[in-house]
């Protein structure tokens, strides 16, 4: 794929104070865009500076909701490599999420080449202390100017990309979850195991609510019977119980994460038994009740792994490892962020170094 480079006369101020990035709202010089036209496919690929976007107030996406998006990070190793965590996962779920929104499938290697030719011209944004990385946030919206329900005839596949801090500032805190009894997320047959902006709008009355009570994410149920463990907010759950590590089946509602199923792999390979099953909240309440239930925690790219140290269902509050972090989750994260950081070797063959340049074309 051949992309036009057009750089910025006017590059800003890198942030001076990595300490204080944080997340999601500080964006590099420039973007990645291109078109799909029904009839061309993906076309006119193009680097730009990072700029609003020109989009008539009829465009679909801004009314019916046809979008998807991906988020992964590039990570600066001690020795100043810049290297990625498994991206082509990224992209092939990306084609998953564009499949059921009925938006036209992407070429996952031009998505690649994009990734990698982005991350070169903004390398310098990649941020330098341990822990930070650049968030990435590739995604795709219909832009048709028409009110019909429809699919679109013409899209938008763009990148934009932004520093982001250290997530734990001072150690691995465990967070504090409720579990989510009256609103549900997403059903079987839904669009749950997709990354689409709807999904995170039906999320967000219940987030409220939990934050109200001091809770920092909540814990979905199924939505047929409110009874079987999904997922939180934007993590994966995982529950450690007489040894084992068990997680919910993905059968549809449930995002199908990159870090799940790493963690899956990582703990098979250390000898842990791991079960992706159906899992009632009553099993988990009864095995905390029974002492059985040793660790809890979600997995996602933003925090890795996030061990949970209180779970609220109804009345019953459960701490979980006396709210510490357990040696399951400490060993999913000291693995996963050690190769991302490059201070771990990798043995999966996840970790792709950023191609220079020239092999980009
Ligand atoms: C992105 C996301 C996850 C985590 O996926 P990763 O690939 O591990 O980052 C989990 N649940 C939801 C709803 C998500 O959007």
């Amino acid at each position: 794929m051949e992309i036009k480079i057009q750089l910025t006369e006017n590059p800003k101020q890198k942030p001076a104070d990595e300490s204080k990035l944080g997340f999601g709202h500080i964006f590099t010089d420039h973007m990645f865009i291109m078109d799909y036209d029904v009839g061309m496919g993906w076309h006119d690929a193009r680097i730009v500076p990072y700029a609003p976007l020109s989009i008539y107030p009829s465009s679909m996406c801004l009314h019916y909701g046809q979008t998807v998006f991906e988020g992964l990070k590039a990570y600066r190793t001690a020795d100043g490599t810049i290297q990625f965590f498994r991206p082509d996962e990224n992209f092939k779920r990306l084609n998953v999420s564009n499949e059921r929104l009925v938006i036209p499938a992407i070429n996952e290697e031009d998505c690649l080449q994009a990734l990698h030719t982005l991350v070169n011209i903004d390398k310098d944004w990649v941020p330098y202390t341990e822990g930070t990385s650049l968030y990435i946030r590739p995604f795709i919206i219909a832009d048709d100017p028409y009110l019909g329900v429809r699919p679109a005839n013409h899209y938008l596949f763009m990148i934009i990309m932004s520093p982001s801090g250290l997530y734990y500032s001072s150690g691995l805190d465990p967070v504090n979850i409720y579990v989510e009894t009256k609103h549900v997320r997403a059903v079987r047959g839904g669009m749950g195991y997709t990354k689409t902006g709807g999904n995170y709008a039906a999320s967000l009355i219940a987030q409220d609510e939990a934050h109200k009570q001091n809770y920092s994410q909540v814990l979905w149920l199924d939505g047929v019977e409110q009874k079987y463990i999904e997922e939180v907010g934007a993590m994966n759950i995982f529950f450690v119980i007489n040894g084992e590590v068990v997680t919910p089946a993905l059968h549809g509602s449930i995002l199908s994460g990159i870090t799940r199923k790493s963690a899956i792999e990582v703990c098979k390979s250390k000898g842990y038994t791991v079960s992706e099953k159906r899992i009632s909240i009553q099993e988990i309440a009864d095995a905390f009740d029974n002492g059985q239930l040793t660790e809890c925690f979600g997995t996602g790219t933003a925090a890795v792994i996030s061990p949970v140290g209180h779970l609220k269902w109804g009345d019953k509050v459960m701490e979980i490892n006396d709210n510490k972090i357990g040696p399951v989750s400490q060993m999913l994260y000291d693995t996963m962020t050690g190769m991302q950081w490059g201070k771990v070797k990798d043995t999966f063959g996840w970790i792709q170094p950023l191609k220079p340049l020239d092999e980009l074309k």
